[in-house]
């Protein structure tokens, strides 16, 4: 398939109905995973691509950042006894093992993708630099953001605060497998807990709900920037979010309602 034109986006709504033309997707290590215990499962991952190939042909811009959680968390070696930072340039190495993965899926898809990495790996992607990723957008690319800040002791959801801001991204696209959006409890141990449509930064970050580590949270709330947290099993989801539907949970500066 030929590359795009070239053609500036229009960053800020309006086209097609939509509500957004550049959001910035996070995609956990685990939603890689599917029913595996490690790992990539290469149907789940071919679902995924399919599912952002084809929004993105709709004109939406799309940058994603993807975590590591199926392969490695510093955490873990941390709790073994390694060196904490050493623990995290692991994970962070392994987020650029799933950018290429992804990388590889959408492209299968037809998606002209550019993965760049926050650690030097330039063999295999660019290095991250916030102009270029930009004009990739601008230029319909879908572009994969990887090894996560580049800096040990964060997070992946920390990264998606991050670039999110940098890249302008008008809003920050939480996917999660089997559930809806955000509970007032874990909803594979509470059975009944209570589905929240719609929360403040600030409130999430109280009650300590598991939306994004508080950093990342913090950040967002700093920043006004609007966070949908969304079940990426249902494949219009995203398309929905983009033109305006609530769908899932939002967390905002402010509630609407
Ligand atoms: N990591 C890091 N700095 C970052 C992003 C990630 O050190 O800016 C490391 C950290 O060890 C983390 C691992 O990479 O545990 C994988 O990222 P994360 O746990 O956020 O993945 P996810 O939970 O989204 O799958």
């Amino acid at each position: 398939m030929p590359e795009p034109s070239g053609e500036p986006g229009s960053p800020g709504g309006g086209a097609n109905g939509r509500v957004f033309d550049r959001v910035l997707l996070k995609l956990s290590g685990e939603a890689l995973m599917g029913e595996l215990e490690y790992g990539t499962d290469p149907e789940r991952v071919e679902r995924i691509a399919k599912h952002i190939s084809e929004v993105h042909d709709t004109g939406l811009e799309i940058a994603i950042v993807v975590g590591a959680g199926n392969i490695y968390r510093g955490l873990q070696g941390a709790a073994a006894g390694m060196d904490r930072a050493t623990a995290d340039y692991m994970g962070m190495l392994a987020t650029v093992l799933n950018a290429l993965t992804l990388q590889d899926a959408l492209e299968k898809q037809g998606s002209h993708t550019r993965v760049l990495s926050a650690i030097q790996v330039t063999e295999v992607a660019e290095p991250y630099i916030r102009r270029r990723a930009e004009r990739h957008l601008e230029k319909g690319r879908i572009v994969i953001f990887a090894a996560g800040t580049g800096n040990p002791f964060f997070t992946t959801d920390t990264a998606a605060s991050l670039r999110a801001l940098e890249i302008h991204a008008e809003a920050i696209l939480m996917a999660k497998h089997g559930v809806e959006g955000v509970y007032d409890a874990d909803p594979a141990l509470v059975a009944d807990a209570t589905f929240i449509p719609e929360i403040t930064h600030r409130e999430a970050i109280e009650r300590g709900l598991k939306i994004m580590d508080s950093t990342a949270l913090s950040l967002c709330m700093d920043n006004q920037l609007p966070i949908y947290v969304f079940n990426m099993a249902d494949e219009s989801n995203i398309d929905r979010i983009v033109h305006g539907e609530r769908v899932g949970t939002l967390v905002s500066s402010g509630k609407a309602f």
